[in-house]
């Protein structure tokens, strides 16, 4: 048996923050162990556990700024989707593995270590299965295998194309399933588990789950593990629809119809009422919160100091990354709500905390919760996924462990994060991926391939 690796940073950030001259020992299969004492290597001043991304269309990063430019009418999220099926009906298995290896890459390196792939390009164009059904599944198992970023697969169930249960349109026929042949392909995912890949459950949204299917898969055996996701009320027309059809707002209707516990990511979560926001708040789900897509897109802001006040668990995801970084993320969730409400440091909610810890503190926690992960530290049993922050820049000059997240989030404009491991394994390494050239030149011939038709 392989004796663990040692090692040790002068800043450590531990389940509740900073602690100095801390170690910790890694197993040859990746995972932290007590640390048993001994010589340690030392690997950095500033060291944390990496950030899940609870949110991810791997897809769209190659649509990325593509529909910036305006259109005819009043451009919104509904105009957007429009690009993006366009987009996305040129994608099949080699180039969505393809895109989604360098998006990984992306991520590592800019300090996301996990990544919660909510999955709906399950059919071809025309919405025949491929051979095998979940081929479009394994490239992104695949993608995530080569960068060496950890995978929580969200197959998502979309069966309709609105609240009225309309069948899907022929360009989302490619996202369709019925209960057994989503049940199908679930069981068939199931079978690739291991320590770094989890394979949860994604409803859509509500407008495109019916009832019965909701009741029919919740209800079933495999959804009695894992985490469990659903877009819901980004949209205040998705809002209004719901009201009209099925007379309750989408959180409120949700809680009524189904068991939602800490299993459960609600993405957006962006129009809440009061009693909306602390139900969420209580029942332990984790508010998936994308802010710079959610920006993109005009959606709206999240209830952030009503919903911390109650308590509520919370995660961040790159959505349809428009941006690919956890310090972005951070910082527009905070800057919406003081541009809002005209105030500043409104994450922080108690006298002298600061807000940058108190939201990387949050994240990593929701984060893991939502990816399906016990533990979202450096602590025993948990993976080795850890980033390791840049000592040298000079932003981080005369830095302490008071001041060195608030710095980092608010002020990094060039990348921190200079060396990534995860399971144990140096996948960043000075800035650089160790495969960042050859995934990158596969891209650039997918993308290419893409835009030729
Ligand atoms: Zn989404």
């Amino acid at each position: 048996m392989n004796e663990p690796s040692l090692y040790k940073a002068a800043w450590l950030w531990r389940e509740g923050g900073w602690s100095t001259d801390a170690g910790f020992a890694v197993d040859a299969s990746g995972t932290v162990r007590d640390d048993p004492g001994g010589n340690a290597e030392s690997i950095g001043r500033w060291v944390l556990p990496g950030m899940p991304n609870l949110h991810s269309h791997a897809f769209q990063r190659a649509m990325a700024g593509l529909a910036e430019r305006r259109g005819g009418s009043a451009d919104s999220f509904w105009s957007w989707r429009e690009t993006m099926y366009g987009f996305a009906a040129a994608i099949g298995p080699e180039a969505l593995q393809a895109i989604a290896a360098q998006l990984y890459v992306e991520m590592l390196k800019a300090g996301y270590t996990r990544v919660c792939e909510f999955h709906y390009l399950h059919h071809r164009p025309d919405g025949t299965p491929y051979a095998p059904p979940e081929a479009m599944s394994l490239a992104l198992i695949e993608a995530a295998r080569e960068a060496g970023i950890g995978l929580t697969l969200l197959p998502v169930l979309y069966m309709s194309g609105g609240f009225d249960g309309r069948p899907l349109s022929t360009r989302q026929q490619r996202f369709g399933h019925d209960v057994d042949s989503y049940l199908r392909l679930l069981d068939a995912l199931r079978a690739h588990e291991d320590d770094d890949l989890r394979v949860g459950i994604a409803l859509h949204s509500l407008r495109a789950v019916p009832e019965a299917a909701l009741r029919e898969v919740l209800a079933s055996e495999l959804a009695q593990v894992g985490p469990i996701h659903i877009h819901i009320a980004e949209q205040i027309g998705e809002v209004q629809d719901c009201l009209a059809i099925r007379g309750a707002r989408p959180v409120e209707w949700l809680f009524d119809h189904a068991d939602v516990d800490a299993r459960w990511c609600l993405v957006h979560a962006t129009h809440l009422t009061e009693a909306e926001t602390a139900q969420i708040a209580r029942s332990g789900a984790v508010a998936g919160l994308c802010p710079t897509t959610e920006a993109n897109l005009g959606d709206g802001l999240f209830p952030l100091a009503a919903y911390l006040d109650a308590g509520g668990a919370l995660g961040i995801g790159s959505d349809s990354h428009i941006s690919v970084s956890p310090v972005e993320e951070l910082r527009w969730l905070e800057y919406g709500q003081r541009l809002q409400t005209r105030r500043r440091n409104i994450a922080a909610r108690h006298p002298d905390d600061s807000v940058g810890e108190t939201l990387w503190r949050a994240a990593l926690a929701g984060g893991a919760r939502a990816s399906g992960l016990p533990l979202g530290a450096l602590r025993a049993g948990a993976r080795a996924d850890l980033i390791v922050l840049d000592d040298n820049s000079p932003l981080l000059a005369v830095r302490d462990e008071a001041s060195v997240l608030d710095s980092w989030l608010f002020a990094g404009n060039t990348p921190l994060v200079r060396d990534v491991m995860r399971a144990g394994q140096w996948v960043v390494r000075d800035f650089r991926h160790h495969d960042e050239e050859r995934i990158a030149t596969r891209y650039r011939a997918a993308v290419q391939r893409i835009a030729a038709g």
